[in-house]
Formats: C-alpha cells, structure tokens, sequence
C-alpha cells in the first residue's frame, strides 16, 4: 500500500509523499494507527521461529534501537515463554518433519545482534552467556578496522578482531557479514556489492578462521539483484518486516526480523501472538519505497 503513494499519477504529490513515507518508515505515528488492527492479526503457525534484531543495550545513545538493560531482560522473558532458543543455522535447519519431530511442533526464537559494537561484549553477551541462548552477531567491517564512523549516528566503538575471536569461542555466538561499507544495497551497482561482499567475506573467514555462512543487509534493505549476489556468498541472510518465519516456505536470503526499539520491548509479550507485526511490515514497507527514490 504504502509503496504506492509517492508515484506519479498517485493519490499524493511527491513532496507529500515523501514527508508521509517518512513519518511512517520511522513509525512515528503507526502505533495509533495500526494498534486496533494488530489485535485482530492470528497467531504464529506451528514449528515457526522469529528472529529478533538487537542493536545496543544501555548504550546511552538516545536511539530508537539502544534499549534499558531492564527492557532487554523482559525481552527475553517474554521470548522465553512463548518459544525456544535456537541459532539461526538450527532454526533454518528445521524441515517441518524435523522441527515437528525435534520439538512436537514448539515455536522458536533467535537472536541477532547488528554493528559489532563494543557494547555487545559490555552488555549483551553476559546475559546471554547467563541464559545460555545462542546469537548472531553481524560485523560491518571497515567499522572494526576502522576505516569507516560506526553504521548508527553515535560515537561508540567497535569491537576489535581479537574481542571478536574471544567472544566466537565462547560457543554460542556465531560470527556474520554486514558487509564491509555498511551501504544501502539497492542503491548499488551489482560488482559493487560482489567487491564488497567478496572482500567483507574473506576478512571475516580469514580473522574468524571459518566459514561465514550469515549475512544481514544493511538496514534492512534488500532487492532481489542484491539477494542474487549475497546468495554467491552467504548460506542465509536477513532483512526486517516484523513477521514470525516458517521454515519450510520462507526465502533464505530474505529471513524477515522483529527489531527491538526501546519502548516496544513491554509489548512484545502480546507482538509473539500476531504472526505479523503491523507496524514494523508497514514502516519497512515505507523505508524500500524510500530508498528505491534515493530518500533513505
Ligand atoms: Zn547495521
């Protein structure tokens, strides 16, 4: 729906549409919107998994994506109740005839945390090292060797090769590529994004001394081009869109996520019954409308 607004001959002119897809994309007034709407949204199928997207914990950035410790605990209480914890390689794993004879048909979650800050090591891995739950974790390369700002507007540091290697061996935390640049995808030209694949790909298997076989677009941003190229490279990569995975159908280049924001973790609780989440599916809606035009 959202995709259509801004077009030419649309229901909007385009400055109109613009300053409506970006309201959106950041999910500024959605909540109200859609919040009747999303009580009415069924409930995950059996033997489905979702992956939830982390970015920071207490980082003290003020960001949408940098939530209260507290937050994150009741995050994961709640995930707790509702689903197992599995990593992304055995959620993927899962035929419906393994899944259904493994776990009698149980839902599933994963972790995933994006930027390879610092703050990972200071704030997240403790807690999940606590609960013994598996995560990803998505390395933007030239972040870690320096060669570019961090991928979020915050002047928190990265994580170095050897705190990456260290938090690898603890056995829970499986390495992935967020590319080298950290770029939009879409916006690039096919041997742009091989280069940078090829070259973030490399550096990860040679520090990390094995296969990486993750990726994460770049803000969520995918095109199916850019899949084509990641698949090259990648056994399974993932995207954003709020919506609970079903293993047997979904695309493995395009694994959809739940972000965690800070003030939506005390909603998760009634999110894990909606197979959808509305407003997450329409903002990432808005933000490939947005970026296709150059605007995001
Ligand atoms: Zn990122």
């Amino acid at each position: 729906m959202a995709t259509d607004l801004g077009r030419s001959g649309g229901l909007l002119r385009p400055r109109a549409a613009r300053s409506l897809l970006s309201g959106i994309a950041r999910a500024r007034w959605l909540p109200a919107a859609l919040g009747p709407l999303q009580a009415l949204v069924p409930g995950p199928r059996r033997n489905s998994f979702l992956v939830v997207a982390l970015h920071l914990v207490n980082g003290g950035t003020g960001l949408p994506v940098d939530i209260d410790r507290s937050e994150f605990e009741e995050l994961l209480d709640s995930i707790a109740e509702y689903a197992d914890p599995v990593s992304l390689a055995d959620a993927m794993d899962g035929s419906e005839s393994h899944a259904e004879e493994s776990n009698g048909g149980k839902l599933r979650f994963v972790l995933t945390v994006d930027d390879a800050f610092r703050n990972f090591s200071e704030e997240i891995l403790p807690l999940l090292v606590e609960r013994d739950l598996p995560a990803t974790l998505f390395v933007p390369v030239d972040f870690v060797e320096g060669a570019r700002a961090a991928p979020l507007p915050c002047d928190l540091p990265a994580l170095t090769w050897d705190e990456l290697r260290e938090i690898q061996s603890s056995g829970i935390i499986e390495i992935g590529s967020h590319t080298c640049a950290h770029l939009n995808l879409p916006g690039m030209k096919l041997n742009e994004i091989a280069e940078d694949l090829a070259r973030a790909s490399e550096t990860l298997s040679r520090e990390m001394d094995r296969e990486i076989s993750s990726f994460c677009y770049p803000r969520g941003l995918w095109s199916a081009a850019a899949a084509g190229v990641v698949g090259q490279f990648h056994e399974t990569a993932v995207i954003g869109g709020g919506r609970w995975v079903q293993p047997s159908s979904v695309d493995r280049l395009r694994i959809p996520r739940f972000p965690a924001k800070s003030g939506c973790c005390h909603i998760f609780r009634s999110l894990l019954g909606s197979r959808v989440w509305l407003q997450e599916y329409v903002a990432d809606k808005a933000r490939h409308s947005l970026a296709r035009r150059g605007l995001y």
